[in-house]
């Protein structure tokens, strides 16, 4: 889920009660129990689950004390699609009979691959043979009328989404082996429900072992895609796909990182923050936690003392990318090197990104928060729809950033084309 398209376009207060709604659903959606479509597929979280809590990165396997709907710990809870390897994605458009599909379902399809699979490819680094498949190749009609379902944002999946479900596994039953996907892409008919301008229904019910059967296997991890967030600013062309990565983030077990103020604690660092706007990556945090990241990319800056570390761009592959200090079991700071690569189009100002992690804090509740290093300038960026004040947030050569209550500083010491150096110091252990 997600809040509106356009920071002009929403009050603050609308923000703060569509972001509570989001919460509420996911209370509903997260529940924990089996994971995958396929009952093949293992049901450990992604990530780096064989990392230990005894081994050098121990430290920085940060996670929550209490329940948390979605956690940003290490490793994801179980339940969630396995985000390595091959995962099937069953995509099915649908539409109903006071909203028939207009046009070619194949080009409501076409508005979200193959960009979303290239997406997760380069985001990846190929460790994400990301597969859309489409056994029903035309618009699945349901049985009952869009409105009879009763969906609006924020709607719990009981009842109407469950009753949603039952409906697409069954008209899809006889053309489909539910038991050879991994999750489910429902792309709905755009004509169904209010414009995404005005509402954003799309959202993703993750590790939901509730949720009814298909050929066996629960229907776990299910994105909805509702309407066009078009703007008019010309960018969905463009970009309007990101809302199905973003939906599919859920799948794998990554939190809603904006919050009730919209995209102001991560801005556009993180998919997960601002899925509008110009393309964008994912945190280098969240790319461990999905297993892109090896634990040899990762440095755990645990004891006291000081260290130098060097980052190479978070866009390329392969080098060290990822520094991370933890400041106790469940939170901690972590520093990166972003660039203008990859799918990181919008960023204007390169250089090291540092941003808190709490393991504690729940999805659309800040888990993350990014520093400024250039607080109230107005920021670097004039792309549309990009949350401007973050988009200098990144630290420079001779800058640092300094937590003095923790004793810990981060200070940028060298940069060239291929990679930067951070000297971390510490005068305390985690
Ligand atoms: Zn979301």
């Amino acid at each position: 889920m997600q809040p509106q398209p356009s920071r002009r376009r929403i009050s603050p207060r609308r923000l703060a009660a569509l972001a509570s709604v989001s919460a509420l659903t996911f209370a509903v959606s997260t529940s924990a129990g089996h994971g995958h479509l396929s009952p093949g597929a293992s049901t450990a979280g992604a990530g780096p689950g064989s990392l230990s809590r005894t081994s050098a990165h121990g430290p920085c396997l940060i996670s929550s004390k209490r329940e948390v709907q979605m956690s940003e710990g290490i490793p994801t809870a179980p339940g969630y699609t396995r985000s390595t390897g091959t995962v099937r994605a069953l995509t099915l458009m649908i539409d109903f009979s006071d909203a028939p599909g207009e046009g070619d379902a194949l080009d409501r399809y076409r508005e979200f691959f193959p960009r979303t699979r290239e997406w997760f490819t380069t985001s990846s680094y190929g460790r994400l043979d990301y597969r859309p498949e489409i056994p029903v190749p035309d618009w699945l009609r349901m049985p009952k009328s869009f409105r009879a379902y009763g969906i609006e944002r924020g709607a719990p999946f009981d009842p109407g989404y469950r009753e949603l479900v039952r409906d697409i596994v069954a008209e899809a039953d006889p053309e489909v082996d539910f038991q050879s996907y991994d999750l489910l892409n429902v792309l709905v008919t755009p004509n169904a429900g209010p414009a995404a301008l005005d509402t954003v229904l799309s959202v993703t019910f993750a590790g939901n072992g509730e949720a009814p059967t298909a050929d066996g296997v629960p229907v776990s991890n299910a994105s909805f895609v509702y309407s066009r967030q078009d703007d008019g600013s010309g960018s969905y062309d463009l970009t309007g796909y990101r809302v199905l990565p973003h939906e599919n983030g859920h799948v794998f077990g990554l939190p809603d990182l904006y919050t009730a103020e919209g995209g102001g604690a991560v801005g556009h660092w993180d998919i997960m923050s601002e899925d509008w706007g110009a393309n964008n990556d994912l945190l280098a945090w969240h790319k461990w936690k999905l297993g892109w990241l090896d634990a040899s990319q990762v440095g755990c800056a645990a004891n006291r003392g000081t260290r130098e570390y060097v980052l190479t761009p978070l866009a390329r592959a392969g080098g060290p990318k990822l520094v991370f200090i933890p400041l106790n079991a469940h939170s901690g700071y972590a520093v990166e090197l972003r660039t203008r690569a990859g799918n990181d189009e919008a960023v204007c100002r390169p250089g090291v990104l540092v941003y808190r992690v709490d393991a504690n804090v729940d999805t659309g509740m800040g888990p993350i928060t990014v520093y400024d290093s250039r607080r109230d300038s107005g920021g670097c960026t004039r792309a549309p729809n990009v949350h401007a004040e973050l988009s200098d947030a990144p630290f420079t050569p001779g800058e640092s950033f300094e937590d003095r209550g923790a004793g810990i500083r981060v200070a940028v010491t060298a940069a060239g084309a291929e990679e930067y150096r951070v000297r971390v110091t510490r005068t305390s252990r985690s």
